[in-house]
């Protein structure tokens, strides 16, 4: 039989040109996503099993009576978000402006996780509480805080987003929530951190999801039961505590308000900052203290930062070049002037009145 060209339509052949072409096009660009994305992960399991491992290594070497500690998937997959207190590098004295919510922690949550013979005689009536909460503003310290604590009574710090496992099914949440509470009973002293807590703890309302208001009771019934006399607390960190349903503060029994530091707070934090900084004669913390009103913990310590790059700045533009050294001279490391911290204040700033 002979092919009647003519009768073949040239638009139906372009389509199934173009069809086939896309869907091969198609193929090859979800395979080139797949092959990347499940590369990353297993990429990244491994990180996060190596990491989990050095800790774990970490944990048996300091305490050599954990060496048989036998732990499930899920608290060792906690392991990467857990710091050992040889690893945490904040204590009391880096922390500036707070002398009197640190007082009063060394009193009622150090004291008695640290010397509990002191305590004895009123065991009933003095115990260390077993939740704290910071709140305030961002940058103030609260981090910092927890983190000072558990250095200062060698607990293990157990730091948790709740956002993180919500995200998972419920059998997979619920599992990490209990493997919370096992891992820092099987390590205690322990400071269980949970930060932005009102992510979690937030008010129980009618339209909460069902499977987030039983991890929630389910939180509180593992809470409820700690029966390791302080030495395993939860400590809380939060923007908005107005959002944290009752029962849960009433969980919360030490709260500690870190708001923005007035200005002889700005004076010591600065202080601490700038403690292994070279200062010039002319340097005048005042002149700094009374242009960052209303400058947290954090951004202060940012200009210092800032500062450190400003008097570096001149020694680069003399000695290199195009990226390369010009000399082999040792770095003439200057010494902090206030016109190096002035430069990044913003104009608002430097006119703001002393507080
Ligand atoms: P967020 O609510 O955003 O989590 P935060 O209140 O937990 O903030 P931190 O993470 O504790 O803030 O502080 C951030 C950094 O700011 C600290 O690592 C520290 O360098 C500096 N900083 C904040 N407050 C102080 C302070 N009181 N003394 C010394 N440094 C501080």
């Amino acid at each position: 039989m002979k092919l009647d060209w003519s009768k073949i339509n040239i638009k139906l052949l372009g389509d199934i040109f173009f069809l086939t072409g896309a869907g091969l096009s198609m193929y090859y660009l979800i395979n080139h996503i797949l092959q990347d994305s499940m590369g990353d992960q297993s990429v990244k399991s491994k990180e996060s099993r190596k990491k989990s491992q050095g800790v774990l290594k970490k944990i048996t070497n300091k305490n050599p009576e954990l060496k048989n500690l036998v732990l499930n998937e899920y608290e060792k997959s906690l392991l990467n978000s857990l710091i050992t207190p040889d690893d945490i590098n904040v204590d009391f004295n880096d922390v500036g402006g707070l002398t009197d919510v640190i007082d009063e922690l060394q009193e009622s949550v150090i004291l008695p996780l640290t010397e509990p013979e002191l305590f004895t005689a009123h065991q009933s009536l003095i115990q260390s509480p077993k939740g704290v909460l910071f709140y305030g503003p961002p940058g103030c310290g609260k981090t910092m805080l927890a983190k000072a604590i558990a250095k200062e009574s060698g607990a293990y710090f157990l730091s948790i987003r709740m956002s993180t496992i919500m995200d998972k099914w419920y059998g997979e949440s619920n599992k990490i929530v209990d493997a919370i509470f096992s891992l820092a009973n099987k390590l205690q002293p322990c400071i269980i951190f949970i930060d932005e807590i009102d992510s979690f703890l937030r008010d129980r309302s009618s339209n909460d999801h069902e499977v987030s208001a039983m991890l929630k009771a389910e939180f509180m019934t593992l809470w409820d039961g700690l029966l390791s006399n302080g030495r395993i607390m939860v400590m809380g960190a939060t923007n908005r505590q107005n959002d944290i349903d009752s029962a849960f503060m009433r969980r919360l029994p030490k709260q500690f308000s870190i708001g923005k530091p007035d200005a002889s707070q700005r004076r010591s934090i600065l202080s601490k900052i700038l403690n292994d900084s070279k200062l010039s004669s002319d340097f005048d913390i005042d002149t700094i203290v009374n242009h960052t009103k209303g400058y947290s913990g954090s951004d202060l310590k940012e200009l210092c930062r800032e500062a450190a790059l400003n008097s570096m700045r001149d020694f680069i533009k003399s000695n290199y070049a195009g990226g390369k050294k010009l000399n082999t001279n040792k770095p003439d490391v200057k010494p902090l002037k206030t016109s190096d911290f002035l430069k990044n204040l913003s104009g608002s700033m430097i006119s703001s009145s002393i507080d």
